[in-house]
Order: C-alpha cells, then structure tokens, then sequence
C-alpha cells in the first residue's frame, strides 16, 4: 500500500460567512498531520439539494495528498466541521460547513459510516466539474 495518496473533499457551506467557512476549511485541511493541500477548484454557487427551503451553497473541491488513512480523514473532517460551529441537524439541512470525502485514491470502501467514492458523485454535475478542474494537479 502506497503511504500518500491524492484525496479529493467536497467543502460545502450555506450559513453565514460563507467563503469564510469554506477559507477556515482549507486552512485546517492543509495544516493537518502528513497532509499537503495540492490545489483548490473554483467555488460555485449551487442551489440547496433535497428540495427544502434554505440559503443556496457556495461549494469548493480540494485536492489533498495525505498520508491519513480514509478513516483518519473523515475524524478530522469532522472535527473541523464542529470546529466551524457545525451542528448535526436534519441530513442536507443547512449547515456552517460540510466536509465530504469524495474520493480517496482508488479506495473503495463500503461501511456503514464511511462511503468511497462518495455515493453522491454521479449525482452532483458540480462535483463532477470540480474534480476535472483537479485532476491535472495529481503528480
Ligand atoms: P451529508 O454530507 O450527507 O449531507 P452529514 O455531513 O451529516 O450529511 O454526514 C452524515 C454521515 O455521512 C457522516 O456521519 C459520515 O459518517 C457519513 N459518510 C459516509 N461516507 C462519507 C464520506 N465519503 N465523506 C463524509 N462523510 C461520509
Ligand atoms: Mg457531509
């Protein structure tokens, strides 16, 4: 098993300072343990998903290369999330911020907790647009 990968996050925010929350995010992102931030997608303005009424988002994707293991990963996206006031409401309400592991190398894992790929990605045409803006900065 090869020690760093390339691990793409979906950063996602629709409650105050919006580029705010997403700048803080990239911030604690590239100061994690064995963790290099590579490069960052442009943010886009996305409508809110699941048809409830609420702000719309500013989303942004991140290319990390990490030597966290998926599990380790998704523990520090949590906490950089409660670390940005977020609190664990109703899924897809609206939140400070959101940190999604969208793919992790060519991991697949499939628990109950934790979904790589990120099951949403061939949903979302905005993940999918972001991705590709990245993926040229994996070397
Ligand atoms: P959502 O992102 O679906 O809007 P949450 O952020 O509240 O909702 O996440 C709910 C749960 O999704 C988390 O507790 C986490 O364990 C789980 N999860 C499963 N796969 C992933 C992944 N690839 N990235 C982030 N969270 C994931
Ligand atoms: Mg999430």
């Amino acid at each position: 098993m090869t020690l760093r990968e390339f691990a793409y996050l979906a950063l996602g925010s629709n409650l105050g300072d919006r580029a705010e929350h997403l700048a803080a995010a990239r911030a604690a992102l590239a100061a994690l343990p064995a963790t290099r931030l590579v490069a960052a997608s442009t943010v886009e303005e996305t409508a809110p998903l699941g048809g409830m009424d609420q702000p719309t988002y500013c989303n942004q994707m991140v290319l990390l290369e990490t030597g966290l293991e998926p599990r380790a990963l998704l523990a520090a996206c949590q906490a950089i999330e409660r670390s940005r006031g977020r609190a664990r409401a109703e899924r897809w309400g609206a939140r400070t911020l959101d940190l999604d592991i969208v793919r992790y190398g060519r991991r697949q894992i499939a628990d109950p907790d934790l979904i790589i790929p990120h099951p949403e990605l061939p949903n979302r045409d905005f993940w999918i647009r972001e991705l590709a803006e990245l993926e040229a900065h994996e070397r």
